[in-house]
């Protein structure tokens, strides 16, 4: 056998095991204190009743012999695709449903459709970001080259005519810096991957959290899209699907080279790779379109926003520099006093009891950074909130 040797090219990402044993130290020596966990990128409300009650129905039909259903279609049912073309509709968008994957998630997607592209290819990767996207082509063994994220160009890169890449990778809004580009700034992008011939992978997971009507929540909202983009989302944290795995992407029939099309390939990918995601969460995440489900997870979005905007208005009060928190249920700070991003983590910790991520976990450019998230309850946010206050003396 010959074994993929880039695997030991991978930077070893112990981030989050170096953040539990910290905590746990922590929480040993002083066991009256209450730990505020803002660091994690995972929701904690529940499914919404509609979503539940679909699925509930579906597990019914699985046990008629009448309904029962066996292998679905391995690109969704057409019912979910049906209402992601609707939901786009809705933003502008003109979608052909033959153009939507259903998925069991971004994070597989973002790394299957590497496959339809060979390794020699240069891939462009912001930096601070989802630290998948560098790993994925890190195992394939492709170039990478990095696309500076920094307070200069307020976390969101621009384009960049002396570097040449084939794959540009946007994420907006930005994990972890919660930076969001506006439609004039996509439409930079589209026009220069056009130039560059070069194909734009847009991770839109964070879209529901939008609300300024200048941020794009598609990259399809710019006109030209279709023919240079893919796009990735994930009902992950539209609809608190992390634990159900289903998420869709866009591969328009217009992006061709060679007379071989993406949408065709992509398609012969899934059915040969791939045998679907399973009918009861396919029929779960039907129900997040319905009227019911849009109103109850409109609700839980406004929840995680609330954090959002209450961390955000500490930051304001302290004058600390941050990103985020309005379009984005993260909140990317400059440590105070100059801090490193690990120093900072041990000092919040330690004095005011509370759980972040270190920016440099996400990239060179998160050093001297710190993210905080909106998911955790209202009374611990709230609670986070006044011991920072006390913390920077206000
Ligand atoms: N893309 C980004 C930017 C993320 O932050 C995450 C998860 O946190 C994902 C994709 C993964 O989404 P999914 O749960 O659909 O795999």
């Amino acid at each position: 056998m010959k074994l993929n040797k880039n695997y030991n090219n991978l930077k070893q990402n112990y981030l989050f095991s170096i953040i539990a044993h910290k905590v746990a130290e922590v929480a040993e020596k002083n066991p009256d204190k209450t730990i505020i966990r803002l660091g994690i990128g995972d929701v904690t409300l529940p499914l919404v009743p509609a979503v539940i009650s679909a699925m509930n129905g579906a597990v019914d039909e699985m046990s008629q012999k009448e309904t029962f259903k066996g292998y679905g279609p391995e690109q969704g049912y057409g019912f979910l695709k049906e209402n992601i073309r609707s939901y786009y509709e809705r933003m502008g968008v003109c979608l052909e449903t033959n153009e939507i994957f259903i998925s069991d998630g971004a994070k597989s997607d973002l790394s299957n459709i590497l496959g339809l592209f060979t390794e020699d290819n240069v891939v462009l990767i912001p930096d601070p970001v989802y630290p998948v996207y560098v790993d994925d082509n890190v195992i394939d063994g492709r170039k990478i080259v990095f696309a500076d994220a920094d307070e200069s160009n307020g976390f969101l890169p621009m384009p960049n005519e002396a570097v040449n890449p084939d794959i540009i990778y946007i994420c907006s809004p930005n994990n972890p810096t919660g930076a969001a580009y506006s439609k004039e700034q996509l439409a930079e992008w589209v026009a220069y991957a056009k130039r560059k011939e070069a194909i734009i992978l847009y991770d839109a997971a964070y879209e529901c959290f939008i609300t300024d009507p200048n941020m794009a929540r598609s990259i399809y909202q710019v006109e030209g899209a279709k023919d240079c983009a893919v796009e990735i989302c994930s009902f992950s944290k539209i609809a608190g699907f992390t634990g159900m795995r289903c998420g869709y992407t866009v591969v328009p029939f217009d992006i061709e080279q060679d007379g071989l099309s993406l949408n065709k390939m992509w398609l012969r990918r899934q059915t040969t790779r791939f045998n679907g995601v399973n009918y009861i969460v396919q029929k779960g995440a039907a129900a997040i379109f319905t009227p019911a489900g849009e109103a109850q997870i409109r609700q839980n979005l406004e929840y995680y926003k609330r954090n959002a905007k209450l961390i955000a208005q500490c930051m304001d009060e302290l004058g600390i520099p941050y990103t985020g928190g309005e379009n984005s249920p993260y909140i990317w700070l400059r440590c105070p006093n100059g801090m490193g991003s690990w120093e900072f983590f041990d000092y919040l910790l330690e004095k005011a009891g509370i759980v972040g991520t270190p920016g440099a976990g996400f990239g060179k450019n998160g050093e001297g950074w710190f993210r905080l998230t909106a998911f955790g309850s209202y009374e611990n946010t709230l609670e986070a909130v006044e011991r920072i206050k006390i913390l920077f003396g206000k």
